[in-house]
């Protein structure tokens, strides 16, 4: 019985060493070296070409390589009875955080303007407001956004969270659910999305809801691509009601070249680079539910697909 590694990022050979480590007994594969398909119980990837999962029929999970399991989900070949084990990366994680702070910042800040300032030689301070004025909003309170939240109010922005199902986070204000969304939109002015892509989550930031933000407000995302809706956003941004906006992720990947995200002023394009989680720290997830189906136990961290994260 056999792991087969169809990897992301980091290259098979490193999820290979990272998980020998700890289950040196396990015999693993690299695609798309399969070999002998029904021996593959347990299958780290992120997608597969399509009809690929059918010819797999002994899998007792699939962990992905990505935080976002749309992919997986979306595929119509993948089979309803087999459990999607979440990816958990602290590297991930801190990558992330910090992608987020520094785009927050640099917007807070002006450093955009000071970089140009610096270009003409101008020593002038522009108008600086206080973090703890400025409302920020996280939109997706789970491990990324729950972390990235914390670390936005250790810089003291006014944090405030949204997520599906109700919190308390000492410190930060807490909304849930459509009942949650207009008032913790009005308090923010800084949007920072970490949400899953799911048909839920399709196009929240839309022409009606951005009018509700405070004016000058600025979005940063790296949930998912389909939250914006693209032309809405162009629009707010046009009229001056956005001021702009920092985004990793996109409806379609690679944006296309002729999209005009690429060449708005307000716009800070970066290609799906936000967060960076490496083999040697993801493997934990994997290797405890490895265990788990040995000692005949339950898997643990697993994808609830009908919510769809
Ligand atoms: P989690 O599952 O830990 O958290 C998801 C959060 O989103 C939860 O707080 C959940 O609410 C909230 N949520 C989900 N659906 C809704 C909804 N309809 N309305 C309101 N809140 C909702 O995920 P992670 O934090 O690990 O990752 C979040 C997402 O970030 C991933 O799904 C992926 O798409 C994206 N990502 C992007 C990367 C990049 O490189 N750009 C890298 C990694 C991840 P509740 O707490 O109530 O369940």
């Amino acid at each position: 019985m056999a792991l087969l590694i169809k990897p992301g990022r980091d290259p098979a050979e490193n999820w290979m060493k990272a998980i020998a480590k700890e289950l040196p007994d396990l015999e693993m594969r690299a695609w798309p070296e399969a070999g002998n398909r029904t021996e593959v119980e347990y299958l780290i990837a992120n997608s597969l070409p399509p009809g690929e999962f059918a010819t797999f029929p002994n899998l007792k999970f699939v962990a992905s390589t990505s935080a976002g399991v749309d992919r997986l989900l979306d595929d119509p070949d993948f089979p309803a009875d087999v459990p999607i084990v979440r990816s958990i990366n602290v590297q991930r994680t801190a990558t992330m955080c910090a992608w987020v702070c520094y785009h927050v910042i640099r917007h807070h800040r002006h450093f955009d303007q000071y970089r140009e300032n610096q270009a003409a030689k101008l020593w002038q301070h522009l108008r600086y407001t206080a973090p703890d004025s400025v409302g920020l909003g996280v939109m997706g309170m789970g491990t990324l956004g729950g972390t990235a939240a914390r670390m936005l109010k250790g810089f003291m922005f006014d944090v405030a969270g949204w997520s599906r199902t109700p919190k308390t986070i000492e410190g930060i204000e807490t909304f849930a659910g459509t009942d949650g969304f207009e008032p913790f939109l009005k308090r923010s002015n800084i949007i920072v999305s970490i949400l899953p892509g799911t048909p839920e989550t399709d196009n929240l930031l839309n022409r009606d809801t951005l009018a509700l933000l405070p004016e000058g407000a600025y979005i940063v995302n790296c949930g998912r691509g389909n939250l914006i809706d693209d032309d809405a956003l162009i629009g707010a941004m046009d009229r001056g009601h956005i001021a702009g906006a920092a985004l990793d992720v996109f409806k379609t990947e690679p944006l296309p070249p002729d999209h005009p995200f690429w060449s708005h002023p307000k716009v800070t394009v970066t290609p799906h680079y936000s967060s960076n989680g490496g083999a040697r720290h993801g493997v934990g997830v994997i290797v405890d539910n490895i265990r788990r189906d040995r000692a005949g136990q339950p898997f643990t961290n697993i994808v609830d697909k009908a919510l769809g994260y």
